[in-house]
């Protein structure tokens, strides 16, 4: 995407259809639950429009809450039919933009475990028991602030770190130290293997500075989805 997708606004539905990219089974491979196999659910369209941003989330379809948990059941399921990813992630674009209370609940109900990844502009009440991981981004003159509502339930925060991109050089104050919610910094990934590399060492400073945990993006390592 890189920028290019159109800024969507948030959907009014009642959540009992929503605006769905893909499903598909993977790995979490960044942040605080990487390694787990799981569920990625992406939703379409995003309410920003990130220059480094490297997802596809155009070009989705309208989807009965039933029929993505019906997929999501079946992919959750190994070669035996056994369940063996617990875990759905539930990303866009921007998922708050469209209303998946109906959706976290149902999965809850079957038991899965759910975790939401945001930007942090938007709110929309969730069921308890859902991770909400927020990676803020800046409109070049500061970060988007939080919203105030959802920053008390953010399980962690994922700041992009660049070395070129003053932006994202560092990690700002978004609310954090009120909440004592913890901080990953995670490497941009700018598709050039000397601004990368310059990017990586950057994170691995301020994670070795200021005690933020690192993130890598193992999924790109591992050349998956
Ligand atoms: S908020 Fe995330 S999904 Fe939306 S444009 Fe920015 S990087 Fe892409």
């Amino acid at each position: 995407m890189r920028g290019k997708n159109p800024i969507r606004k948030p959907e009014t539905s009642d959540g009992s259809e929503l605006f769905v990219k893909h499903i598909f089974p993977t790995l979490q491979g960044e942040g605080l639950f990487a390694g787990w196999p799981a569920v990625f659910v992406r939703l379409g369209g995003c309410n920003l429009a990130c220059t480094f941003c490297d997802t596809d989330f155009e070009g989705y379809a309208a989807l009965g809450v039933f029929k993505i948990v019906e997929r999501v059941q079946e992919l959750a399921q190994n070669n035996d039919g056994k369940r063996v990813r617990s875990l759905v992630v539930i990303t866009g674009g921007e998922p708050l933009r469209q209303n998946i209370f109906l959706l976290c609940e149902a999965l809850l109900a079957d038991g899965f475990k759910i975790q939401i990844e945001t930007n942090g502009t938007l709110f929309r009440e969730l069921p308890e028991g859902v991770d909400i991981i927020c990676s803020p981004k800046n409109t070049g003159a500061g970060y988007f602030p939080i919203r105030a509502d959802l920053l008390p339930r953010i399980s962690a925060l994922k700041f992009i770190i660049s070395a070129s991109d003053s932006n994202y050089s560092d990690v700002a104050d978004v609310g954090q130290n009120v909440h004592a919610t913890p901080v990953y910094v995670q490497p941009m990934d700018e598709y050039d293997v000397t601004k990368n590399a310059a990017n990586r060492a950057l994170a691995l400073e301020l994670a070795m500075q200021h005690g933020y945990r690192l993130s890598l993006q193992t999924h790109k390592l591992l050349e998956i989805e």
